[in-house]
């Protein structure tokens, strides 16, 4: 089911894709995090936001 309304849209960006990605490992870790959760690794990056969401 899409989402359409702009306002859940906005929290789904903002719950859901603020997260942040071990280039290690490719494990997730939450937005506060400075090492990653399963291989220990500080090669973080963050979650792309524009190629995450899908259109509708
Ligand atoms: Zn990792």
């Amino acid at each position: 089911m899409p989402v359409r309304d702009p306002v859940k849209v906005q929290i789904v960006i903002n719950r859901a894709l603020r997260k942040l990605v071990c280039r290690n490992c490719g494990a997730l870790n939450p937005p506060g995090a400075t090492k990653c959760r399963r291989c220990r690794s500080r090669n973080l990056r963050p979650k792309r936001i524009e190629k995450g969401i899908k259109k509708g």
